[in-house]
């Protein structure tokens, strides 16, 4: 999942990417509300945490512009502790969560999990495909039982393709969820760690749980009895 994290404060700034990244989140950061606009109308992110006071353009304005603009994704206000005027305020113009100041990382984390899964079919912190579980909190796979660790990327990658399972994802569309913003689209990348993903869930499978789709790029597909 990406997140964008819009944050003039270079020391919380820098916490929350550190934490975040180590939730295995892959995550850009903007400093100033113009930046943060800029990347948001021009790239997708999964979430958003938003700061409101910031250099350029405020928390506020950026995301009123945004949601004018049509885009909505999911936002969470960084806002004053005990500031109740700022809470609403956000709420209104289509904030979906919001997150006092000074806050614990391990809030952040949850709340974003919470706001997450609202957007997602998936309304549980494990996600499935056929024996195959995704623990969402713990980061770790199992498939019959048995362990499998995942690096960062392995674990953004898997994640994405364990929420739309079923559904035929082109290369640009992974790369849009799992890579940063200034990827290479002609890198074969995604070929890569989809081969590396494979050969950790996939054990003596008559048919792949990761399908290549011919020209397209990749489907993660449930088994059925049929199979
Ligand atoms: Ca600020």
């Amino acid at each position: 999942m990406r997140i964008l994290v819009v944050e003039d404060e270079k020391k919380v700034a820098n916490f929350i990417k550190h934490g975040l990244e180590e939730e295995r989140y892959i995550v850009e950061l903007a400093q100033d509300g113009i930046t943060g606009l800029d990347i948001a109308m021009n790239n997708h992110f999964d979430a958003i945490l938003l700061d409101v006071m910031l250099p350029g353009k405020d928390g506020f304005t950026l995301l009123r512009e945004m949601r004018d603009a049509g885009i909505s994704t999911p936002v969470v206000m960084l806002t004053a502790r005990g500031n109740v005027e700022d809470r609403v305020t956000g709420l209104d113009l289509g904030a979906d969560d919001y997150l006092p100041k000074p806050f614990s990382f391990e809030e952040l984390a949850a709340r974003l999990r919470s706001i997450l899964r609202r957007s997602s079919p998936e309304k549980t912190t494990k996600l499935r495909c056929g024996d195959l579980i995704l623990d969402t909190v713990s980061h770790l796979a199992y498939r019959q039982g048995r362990e499998i660790e995942l690096t960062t990327k392995e674990y953004a990658l898997m994640e994405y393709l364990m929420r739309n399972k079923n559904r035929i994802l082109s290369r640009s569309t992974i790369t849009q969820h799992v890579w940063k913003h200034n990827f290479d689209p002609e890198s074969n990348i995604i070929d890569v760690y989809i081969k590396r993903l494979r050969s950790k869930i996939e054990k003596d499978d008559i048919k792949p749980i990761i399908q290549s789709i011919r020209g397209v790029g990749y489907r993660m597909r449930e088994m059925t009895s049929d199979d």
